[in-house]
């Protein structure tokens, strides 16, 4: 299978920073081919709460959010396992939408602008050509590209080659997602913390919540790979899970799982491929704002892009401004996120630190802020 089809910007993957990028692009007259290696509409695991900063970015790339009736969520309670709960309000808030829906909306959009969308197509391979063509193989045949982004998400493909991080099993995680329905005011966030991990549940469209946990993969084999013993043993040792669970009706067959998660910046341009969301990097979900780093970065980057396609910038220039404006941007998130996490999953110190911030509502507030950025 061989195809000769070149364009000017190939991009590897089709969750948010990919397609929000595609459409950015497509509108400053780039000529884009986009790879996804499934076929749309499918379902993610993801908390599926969007940070408010995402609105109107969302809004300008075609998806009309005030008309999809999504529910506006911005109050929070946050668990212990010991059963004390943490009320703030969401400075900024968020919105809840399910990927099925979102991912399809900007794939929709991404149609319409006519451009070239290859579902299905799992890429294999990148090879440097010369210093403005790379060859992209496909699944679905080769095709070739001046600039090459890869935003295939958490996972590093193998044509990759990153440097290798040490990994402690401590952190690696695995992500479980179902969708359910149950009683939570729609306004509202809650997360609930149990021995190793913390599920967020949250009102989405489709007439459900969703409720989405991450736990240390330890919990998993100590429980002999048996996600719903797992959940018995472990998550139900929160009051406030134990009822979700016990009491909601579920809306999948099966939960939705992956496994090897981890948190950390890794690079922003590795190989002479540009890398934006969580390819770049990714912040943990406690946070919340994964997906608007990925559709911030897309962003940033188009913007970077429109420079360097008109001789305004040199390659290296795009490179260095690229990295400068991410870690402007994201480093502190990503390292509040992580701190942030070391504080949850643990039975007693969990308890105390929620029961502290309680009794001093404008650091919760700070801490809150400090997780989202301001609408772009
Ligand atoms: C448990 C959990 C809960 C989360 N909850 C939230 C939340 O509530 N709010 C929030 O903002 N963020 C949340 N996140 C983070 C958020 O899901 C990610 O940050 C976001 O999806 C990143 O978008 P992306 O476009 O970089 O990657 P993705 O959305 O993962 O998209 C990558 C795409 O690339 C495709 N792909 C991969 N490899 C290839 C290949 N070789 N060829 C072709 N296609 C390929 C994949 O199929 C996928 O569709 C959560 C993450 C986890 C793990």
């Amino acid at each position: 299978m061989e195809t000769n089809n070149n364009y000017s910007c190939a991009i590897i993957g089709g969750g948010l920073a990919g397609l929000s990028l595609a459409i950015q692009l497509a509108d400053a007259g780039v000529e884009v081919i986009l790879f996804e290696k499934k076929t749309y509409p499918f379902h993610k695991v993801c908390g599926e709460y969007i940070s408010m900063e995402s609105w109107n970015f969302i809004t300008a790339l075609g998806i009309p959010l005030a008309e999809l009736n999504v529910p506006i969520i911005n109050t929070v309670g946050i668990s212990s396992e010991k059963g004390f709960m943490l009320n703030a309000t969401l400075p900024l808030g968020g919105f809840g939408i399910s990927r099925h829906t979102l991912d399809f909306k900007l794939y929709e959009v991404a149609k319409q602008k006519g451009i070239c969308i290859r579902e299905n197509c799992n890429v294999l391979n990148v090879i440097q050509l010369d210093s403005n063509s790379y060859r992209i193989e496909t699944s679905q045949g080769y095709y070739t590209s001046n600039i090459v982004c890869g935003t295939y998400g958490k996972y590093t493909p193998q044509f990759i080659h990153s440097k290798k991080q040490k990994q402690h099993n401590k952190e690696n995680y695995i992500g479980v997602k179902y969708h359910i329905k149950t009683d939570l005011p729609t306004d509202r966030i809650e997360l609930h913390n149990f021995s190793g991990g913390y599920c967020g549940i949250s009102k989405v469209d489709l007439d459900a919540y969703c409720m989405c946990y991450l736990v240390n993969s330890i919990q998993l084999n100590n429980a002999q790979n048996d996600i719903k013993k797992m959940e018995e043993n472990v998550l139900f040792k929160n009051p406030f899970l134990k009822k979700h669970f016990t009491q909601a009706e579920f809306l999948f067959k099966e939960p939705l799982v992956i496994s090897n998660v981890t948190f950390r910046k890794k690079s922003t341009y590795r190989n002479g491929i540009f890398l934006l969301g969580d390819a770049a990097g990714s912040v943990t979900p406690l946070c919340g704002n994964g997906m608007s780093m990925a559709l911030r970065a897309s962003h940033i980057f188009a913007q970077l892009l429109a420079s360097f396609s008109k001789g305004n910038i040199s390659k290296e220039v795009f490179i260095r401004t690229y990295q400068n404006a991410w870690e402007q941007q994201f480093d502190t998130r990503i390292m509040i996120g992580y701190y942030l996490q070391g504080l949850f999953g643990k039975k007693n110190l969990t308890d105390m630190s929620l029961k502290v911030l309680h009794q001093f509502p404008s650091i919760t507030k700070k801490i809150i802020q400090q997780t989202h950025g301001n609408p772009f």
